[in-house]
């Protein structure tokens, strides 16, 4: 198959590039690098520089037989401060993206969607048909995307698939988070832990669970890579699925820092403040639908091991600095 990697540049994205190459495919990666890194797209892919909203004539003459969208603005408390960004990064740059698929050759296209869209939920574990009620404009953007594939599903007869990751974190072949600023939890800590920085501020310490901090369901970079490949295999022509990719196992921010401290063998500098806005207190996934249709699971699921990866490749990073 050829690809397309829409944010192949960036953290995910370069994963999922090198899973899909690593499997042998032809993997093609659009990228604006306005947040991703030209040296993060693997090597053997191909990097068309231009945002998604231009992919039409960035890639006029190109072929794929599908596509994974990923190229997005993705941060929370950005998307509240400047909602306006969000709706034309992601909505009207996902639409655009539509309208060129057609003359690409695209059939098949996988997107990146998000636990943000369940909102505050009823119910723990999440399962895909819980209300969708977000409570920031990036989850309202993915949102959106959502439901404009399942119209073109129906529309154009597009095989579509979003995938809704819960809280992605690790590392696969030496590739890392690299976001400026990093807003992270995983990421964070592990930076405080080698000394790029000073300390950590846990977020809230009042919420209604077990030590009073966010629950969440952390899931290694490498596994979410692969429910892509598992998408792109299994999409139907003319019909939207969505999935829930998550561990299934929720975690606190304690239990985060912990984890930290025990992988890399240093106490932590932490101190409590408030609630960060746009944070629900518990996200866990029920990732059953993506088990039993994808045959997906996760095969990296402690968290020592997706800490334990990442860590491994920051302090590789690190290494190679002057
Ligand atoms: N968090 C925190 N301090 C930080 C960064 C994150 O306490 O410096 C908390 C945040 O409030 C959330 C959890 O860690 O409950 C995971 O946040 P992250 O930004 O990693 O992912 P998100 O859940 O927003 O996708």
């Amino acid at each position: 198959m050829r690809v397309l990697v829409t944010g192949g540049a960036g953290y995910i994205g370069s994963v999922v590039a090198k899973r899909l190459l690593e499997h042998g495919e032809e993997v093609a990666v659009l990228d604006d690098l306005s947040t991703g890194h030209a040296d993060a797209v693997p090597e053997g892919a191909e990097l068309h520089l231009g945002r998604v909203h231009d992919a039409g004539s960035v890639l006029a003459g190109c072929r794929f037989d599908a596509a994974v969208h990923l190229a997005a603005a993705s941060l929370v408390a950005e998307s509240i401060a400047d909602p306006a960004k969000y709706e034309e990064n992601n909505v009207v740059g996902s639409r655009r993206l539509l309208e060129a698929l057609g003359g690409l050759g695209v059939g098949v296209l996988v997107f990146s969607s998000t636990a943000a869209v369940y909102g505050e939920p009823e119910s723990v574990p999440i399962e895909e048909d819980a209300p969708t009620r977000p409570v920031n404009p990036y989850g309202a953007s993915k949102l959106a995307v959502d439901e404009m594939l399942a119209a073109e599903a129906e529309r154009s007869g597009l095989a579509a698939v979003s995938l809704r990751y819960f809280n992605v974190a690790g590392a696969y072949a030496g590739l890392g988070e690299r976001h400026h600023p990093e807003t992270h939890l995983v990421p964070i800590a592990l930076e405080v832990a080698l000394g790029l920085r000073p300390s950590l501020v846990v977020y809230g310490d009042d919420y209604p669970t077990p030590d009073g901090t966010c629950v969440r369901d952390y899931i290694h970079v490498a596994d979410i890579a692969e429910a892509h490949l598992a998408a792109l295999a299994h999409a139907e022509a003319g019909r939207h699925r969505v999935y829930n990719l998550g561990n299934g196992t929720g975690f606190s921010v304690l239990e985060v820092i912990a984890a930290v401290e025990r992988v890399t063998g240093r106490m932590l500098e932490v101190t409590v403040g408030p609630r960060r806005p746009g944070d629900p207190a518990v996200l866990v996934a029920s990732s059953a639908r993506a088990r039993l249709e994808l045959g997906w699971s996760p095969r990296r699921a402690s968290l020592e091991r997706i800490v334990g990866d990442a860590f491994e490749v920051l302090e590789a990073r690190r290494g190679e600095q002057p």
